[in-house]
């Protein structure tokens, strides 16, 4: 692939100056190239973690092999270019799931690990690094490490979580999730105010493994925070035959859409339609396990529709019940900015095992703004000294802007993990939020 089009998934920044060279085995060595290198899994991050402006970027997708499965116990060893995608293919018809997952199964093991990434059950099993075992890192002086919780400690935390900056994951081995169908008991409940979304959450986290919600942004007064909420289990054991599972169809968006696409009135309009598509205030049923994880991948490239200038994602954790997230979610309705996928979640108190992990007790928002230029960049601002003043953060893999104070402060271990970075490694994210300020 031309390396122009080793872009991110919000196509912003732009960056032109980018070598890209491919890693064909686990055992070769690092290739020869110019400037600083960055591993690149599926580009699934929004911003400039996964990027390199003038250095090369070292494509993990040929590392794409199984390397041993143990059926009986669900340990799982391969190469980090392999997607969650390829491993649920493997294991699931076997009994087994992934033990995390974000919102979209083409991401690499490598960039679920560098990302630490967190799914739905984050509540009853926190970060997917926590299911990590244990892993192999290249380092540019040519060494190999195996880390583990027990061996090479430091290495394997700052390594998850760690942005691709320590060296490249070879391969790593993670513990899978029993179960016993490829099926899902859902369950949509209707919210009608943010408040409703913390009673019926509080009720949820003991009963289901995953629950997320969705959010009408753009409603306000007694109606902020309305919504749709969403939990599950997997299926329990069913002895009659199970229906067949039928999602082979992806479509796709050809062009990009012209800019004005995501505007006030679509976004009004299909949040009121998809909020009033529920017409009973609980509703239940089997799903596969595909729409009720990865709504998102049944469109592919669906990034496009925001058109060339690309957009933003803006997750943010602030502590449970704080009057910010109220006031984050004001702003957001009275700037009528925001696109219509609107996603709230609690996170547990399980802790994240790596040291730059954005995960930590709280709630957390994630929703996406077209690329307006200025006027956007106003609005980040805003909602920054609202996330800031909470004590909150903001998620690395979602981030294009947040200043470099914003990052040092909310992430304060991050000049321990530096000592960890390997010399010859970097990305326009790193070299941007470690700037003086
Ligand atoms: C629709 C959608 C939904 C999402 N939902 C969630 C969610 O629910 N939760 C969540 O946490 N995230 C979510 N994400 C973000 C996504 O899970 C992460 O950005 C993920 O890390 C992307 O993986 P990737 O393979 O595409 O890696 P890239 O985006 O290519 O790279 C990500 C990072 O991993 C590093 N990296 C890649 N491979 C290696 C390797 N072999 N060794 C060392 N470092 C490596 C890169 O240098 C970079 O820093 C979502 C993204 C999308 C597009």
């Amino acid at each position: 692939m031309h390396p122009d089009r080793y872009e991110s998934w919000g196509r912003f920044p732009k960056v032109c100056r980018q070598e890209v060279r491919s890693l064909r085995f686990r055992s070769d060595p690092l290739p020869e190239a110019e400037g600083p290198l960055l591993p690149y899994g599926l580009g699934r991050s929004y911003g400039d973690s996964c990027l390199n402006e003038g250095g090369t970027l070292l494509s993990t997708t040929n590392l794409d092999r199984l390397i041993h499965f143990d059926h009986e116990r669900g340990i799982l060893r391969c190469e980090a270019g392999v997607s969650l995608a390829e491993i649920l293919r493997l294991t699931v018809p076997r009994g087994w799931f992934l033990p995390v997952t974000p919102g979209t199964k083409f991401v690499t093991l490598g960039g679920a690990i560098a990302n630490d990434v967190h799914g739905k059950n984050h509540h009853a099993d926190g970060t997917f690094g926590r299911h990590v075992r244990c892993f192999e890192v290249l380092r540019s002086d040519g060494t190999r490490h195996l880390c583990s919780p027990e061996e090479n400690a430091g290495l394997f935390r700052a390594t998850i979580g760690g942005l691709g900056l320590t060296g490249v994951v070879t391969w790593a081995e993670f513990q899978l999730r029993p179960v016993s169908n490829p099926l899902i008991e859902a369950e949509s409940v209707r919210i009608r105010s943010l408040d409703e979304f913390y009673e019926v959450n509080a009720a949820s986290e003991a009963d289901y493994r995953y629950t997320v919600a969705w959010i009408d942004v753009l409603a306000s007064g007694r109606n902020l925070g309305r919504g749709l909420y969403n939990r599950g289990n997997h299926a329990a054991p069913v002895t009659a035959d199970l229906p067949k599972l039928r999602w082979g169809s992806r479509l796709a968006v050809p062009l990009d859409a012209p800019g004005w696409a995501i505007n006030p009135l679509t976004v009004r309009a299909f949040n009121f339609a998809y909020y009033h598509k529920q017409l009973r205030r609980v509703q239940a049923g089997l799903l596969p396990y595909e729409p009720f994880f990865y709504p998102l991948d049944a469109v592919a490239k669906w990034n496009r529709v925001y058109g060339k200038r690309g957009f933003f994602q803006y997750q943010c954790v602030v502590p449970t019940g704080s009057e910010a997230m109220r006031e984050i979610i004001r702003t957001i309705a009275r700037s009528a900015e925001a696109s219509p996928l609107v996603v709230l979640k609690t996170f547990g108190d399980l802790p994240s095992p790596g040291m730059l992990s954005f995960p930590r007790q709280g709630i957390t928002l994630a929703l996406d703004f077209p690329n307006r230029g200025e006027r956007t960049f106003r609005l980040f601002e805003e909602l920054d000294r609202l996330v800031a003043d909470a004590g909150g953060a903001l998620y690395p893999a979602k981030d294009a802007r947040m200043p470099p104070a914003m990052f040092q402060r909310s992430f304060p271990r991050w000049r321990e993990f530096a000592t960890y970075v390997d010399p010859r490694f970097s990305s326009s994210f790193w070299r941007r939020v470690t700037h003086e300020f």
